[in-house]
């Protein structure tokens, strides 16, 4: 078995492994089934900082930023993207598929948006009536964190609804959604909270809910429709039957986060002993500024792949990191130190492999990747 030090999926916790394999009830049938994934919604909230609603989706974090999409745009809707990541860029695409019109704010893929420029844009624009503008919170490719709850306070005074993709951020960077206005919130369970892939979860507002209820067309879906799952705790039913193992594993992972308070404390540590570790060896890390302390992003020189270094990585240390998506493809790779990635022991082997992998591959490395990361912890 590989070690996944990749950007998710992260490496999950035995005892959330050994809750995927208990028997289950029927999730249809058995109304403690309800109590129970409602429980973890409500788990999830508190983790949120908020009051609203979180439901948990049978689907990868992908489906969850689909449905926020689904579900909000409408025929001729316009729509504000904020672009300055992969992910930030591809909710353009759902945009148009449901009928909206996206108008792409794009900027500097290697630094956080700046809210005087989102500003000056919203006041040039004011006759586009956004109906709703969607940002990431973390851009894992680039490893970029926005700050998306000053942007959707600032959204709110524009009578602007918001979509933020955390999918990558949360439980590894702070994020509040009530103090942040945030209207739809959409996570994962592969990332920081490091349960195995296939469950989103979103959280959703008032304003959220009551934009879908004042629709003047219907909800063009049903697997993404999150009007479908308004009522399920007073009519104790789901729309489809409910994953229960799934859900049962990402329970434990959810406990486990909420007992584990230094979390974000572990992952600031953690993200900044890498980056100190690289820049300390002369390895250039690809943002200006706005580094995440889940994913942090390696800049090669020219002559080395990416490919080839995550094949080696691969086939001489049994170790996953990832590369890049887009644009960063051909230049950038990446460590995950999200969730149970991050922690010493794992992200110190990683290194040490990683140096021996560059150095192999020719490239000049002025220090040594592991001692350093130690120090800095
Ligand atoms: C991982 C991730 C998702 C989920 O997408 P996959 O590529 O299918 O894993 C969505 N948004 C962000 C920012 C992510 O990091």
């Amino acid at each position: 078995m590989y070690k996944l030090m990749c950007a998710g999926p992260t490496q999950v916790h035995d005892e959330v492994m050994k809750k995927r394999a208990l028997p289950f009830t029927n999730p249809d049938l058995d109304p403690a089934f309800v109590d129970f994934y409602k429980e973890t919604c409500d788990i999830l909230s508190r983790l949120a900082h908020t009051k609203n609603q979180c439901l948990i989706l049978n689907g990868e974090g992908i489906m969850g930023l689909e449905a926020a999409c689904i579900c909000l745009t409408e025929k001729d809707d316009n729509v504000l993207v904020l672009d300055n990541g992969v992910f930030g860029r591809g909710f353009a695409d759902f945009v148009t598929m449901y009928g909206g019109n996206p108008t792409i704010f794009e900027s500097d893929y290697r630094e956080p948006f700046s809210l005087d420029e989102i500003r000056n844009h919203l006041e040039e624009n004011k006759s586009k009536n956004y109906k709703y503008a969607t940002m990431v919170h973390c851009d894992t490719p680039s490893g970029l964190i926005n700050p998306v709850e000053k942007i959707s306070i600032l959204l709110k005074e524009y009578g602007i609804l918001s979509v933020v993709d955390t999918v990558a951020g949360i439980f590894g960077e702070p994020i509040d959604m009530d103090k942040g206005k945030i209207d739809i919130l959409c996570g994962g369970s592969q990332k920081a909270l490091s349960a195995p892939p296939g469950l989103t979860m979103v959280w959703v507002s008032d304003d959220a809910w009551h934009a879908m209820e004042s629709r003047r067309t219907p909800i063009a879906g049903f697997y993404l429709n999150l009007m479908m799952y308004r009522d399920y705790f007073e009519k104790k039913a789901f729309p489809y039957t409910m994953p229960a193992s799934d859900i049962m594993g990402l329970r434990q992972a959810v406990e486990m986060v909420e007992q584990d308070e230094a979390i974000l404390k572990r992952h600031e540590k953690m993200g900044e002993a890498v980056r100190a570790a690289l820049k300390k060896c002369g390895i250039a890390l690809y943002l200006k500024s706005g580094f995440s302390n889940t994913a942090t992003a390696i800049e090669l020189p020219t002559n080395i792949k990416p490919k080839d270094v995550l094949e080696k990585m691969m086939h001489d240390y049994d170790i996953i990191i990832s590369g890049s998506l887009g644009p960063l493809e051909d230049r950038v790779i990446r460590i995950g130190h999200m969730g149970e990635n991050a922690r010493k022991d794992d992200l110190a082997l990683t290194l040490d492999a990683l140096q021996s992998t560059l150095s192999e591959l020719g490239m000049n490395i002025s220090g040594n990747l592991k001692m350093e990361f130690l120090e800095n912890l």
